[in-house]
């Protein structure tokens, strides 16, 4: 238990999206003391919605059912609740929009901080710089606008990186023909009405834009990717069997290799629907596992999928909502949206926007597509090393931080703590949100962020209670 502190400890939280917010969250509720201060720090969007909860189009849907959606690890209703509060016709099935969950992202902050016993405090702007104190008892946090505060435990949740552009540099990316960032929607909402548009990607990212790109306008659009894959749909949930929770009898004697794992997967799903399964209850099983057996590859696998499997691996975890995917085969059908499977050779420039040279996959031909504009969907990038941000530029050059070998996230000990360019955790500054995944794989979606933050957060009280 902890007592009351005999001075303030703050913890300063960097980045209020989903996992800052739910860091914050978590600590509110559990702390049993007073004397907590929580600063939440957020420079860009409105508070509680991070990256993905902050449209306010509700074209845009969850791609996970509400039923586990639940913020909360330890209340798994809690969300459904919520949705039942708005409309009693909601249920655990139903895909609900990202928009509402913003809005109950924001009301469990605002519920928590109410009946705390610590007090917490949200700060608006740009953190630019973190600095160790001298003698290690916390942290400066240095703002854009030349404030500074101090933290005793330090909380980076800056979430996701904007992608990178595709391919070899290109002028091309400096034209007003080419959009970087998909989540720009003022960017999308400006492109000519009528105007054909091609998205590099097709898969969530480009699904999303797709939909936000011909909300009022049936234009023409073009998804390019090198496999032209896309995600599988949900099934009906209302046929869903109760999940087994064990770690899949199928993989207990299977060597530890991608090929392996793979062999005994499609064994299985073969096996399931031959007596009327489904593919997705076997992927749906493995999910609390995934973490597991991505512990178990060693550098080499974990290689070997990244390079080969993950584009396959992705179509089937992340699917869509049924009405998304009725909403795109709909476009598909009529050929408003075409799907092509290719290699982007070219950008070319001309008076109408750009040629777009395309070698088509399987194919030893070339096609042009003219359209006004590009942008890029290819995701979220991961690689800190490509980032422009000043904070990670900052703790990368100060060697505060060191990414994972694989390019995919952060170098981080079991207690969600940075370690350092030297191999060493940094006492008292942890991470939390997608860059997870290096440690983890599955950790960039809510049902195992949540869980994540709570640890966290219990481990940050933890600490609190053995400095007393
Ligand atoms: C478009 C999209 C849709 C998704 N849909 C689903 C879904 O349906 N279901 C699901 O389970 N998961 C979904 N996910 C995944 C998941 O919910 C996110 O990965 C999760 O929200 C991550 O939140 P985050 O707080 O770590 O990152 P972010 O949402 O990126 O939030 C980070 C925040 O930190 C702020 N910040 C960054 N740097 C600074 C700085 N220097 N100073 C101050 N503030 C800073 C940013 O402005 C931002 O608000 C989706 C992800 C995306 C991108």
């Amino acid at each position: 238990m902890i007592q009351k502190t005999s001075r303030l400890h703050t913890i300063v939280i960097l980045g209020a999206g989903y996992s800052g917010t739910l860091t914050s969250v978590n600590i509110l509720r559990k702390a049993v003391s007073e004397g907590i201060h929580i600063l939440l720090i957020e420079g860009r969007l409105p508070f509680a919605r991070g990256l993905a909860y902050h449209s306010w189009d509700d074209n845009l849907l969850l791609n996970v059912p509400a039923g586990n959606m639940s913020a909360l690890a330890d209340e798994p209703g809690h969300f459904v609740s919520y949705c039942q509060n708005i409309d009693p016709a909601f249920n655990a099935h139903s895909f609900i929009s990202r928009r509402i969950y913003g809005d109950y992202l924001e009301h469990t902050l605002a519920q928590a901080k109410k009946e705390s016993l610590a007090v917490l405090h949200k700060v608006e702007g740009h953190a630019v710089a973190v600095h160790p104190f001298v003698d290690s008892t916390g942290f400066s946090v240095q703002m854009a606008n030349g404030e500074i505060f101090s933290a005793d435990q330090l909380v980076l949740a800056f979430g996701h990186l904007l992608p990178k552009n595709p391919g070899l540099p290109s002028d091309f990316f400096a034209t007003d023909s080419y959009i970087g960032n998909p989540w720009d929607f003022a960017a999308l909402d400006g492109i000519d009405h009528d105007c054909p548009v091609l998205l590099i990607g097709s898969g969530h990212t480009a699904i999303d834009t797709l939909f936000r790109l011909t909300s009022s306008h049936p234009r023409k659009v073009f998804l390019v990717s090198r496999r032209g894959l896309r995600p599988h749909v949900h099934r009906s949930m209302a046929h869903q069997t109760p999940l087994l929770v064990a770690f899949p009898s199928y993989l207990h004697e299977v060597p530890c290799t991608v090929r392996a794992y793979l062999h005994a997967l499609r064994n299985e799903v073969a096996k399931r629907e031959r007596c009327g399964g489904n593919w997705r209850d076997v992927i749906n099983e493995l999910r609390p596992h995934t973490s597991a057996i991505w512990s178990h590859f060693n550098l080499a696998e974990r290689r070997r999928f990244l390079i080969h499997t993950v584009a396959f691996w992705d179509i089937h975890r992340h699917r869509i909502s049924p009405s998304a995917h009725w909403r795109l085969t709909q476009m598909l059908n009529s050929g408003q949206v075409e799907i092509i499977p290719a290699y982007i050779q070219s950008y070319d420039p001309c008076d109408e926007g750009v040629n777009v040279r395309l070698r088509l996959r399987h194919e030893e031909t070339t096609k042009v597509v003219r359209v006004d504009t590009v942008v890029n969907c290819t995701g979220p990038n991961y690689n800190i090393s490509t980032s422009t941000m000043p904070l990670i530029k900052q703790l990368s050059n100060d060697g505060l931080l060191k990414q994972d070998s694989m390019k995919i996230g952060l170098e981080l000990d079991d207690q969600y703590q940075l370690i350092d360019s030297h191999g060493t955790p940094v006492n008292r500054l942890y991470y939390v949100g997608p860059m997870l995944k290096a440690r983890y794989w599955e950790a960039i979606a809510v049902p195992e962020l949540r869980g994540h933050t709570l640890d966290l957060a219990k481990i940050i009280l933890a600490e609190i209670e053995h400095e007393q």
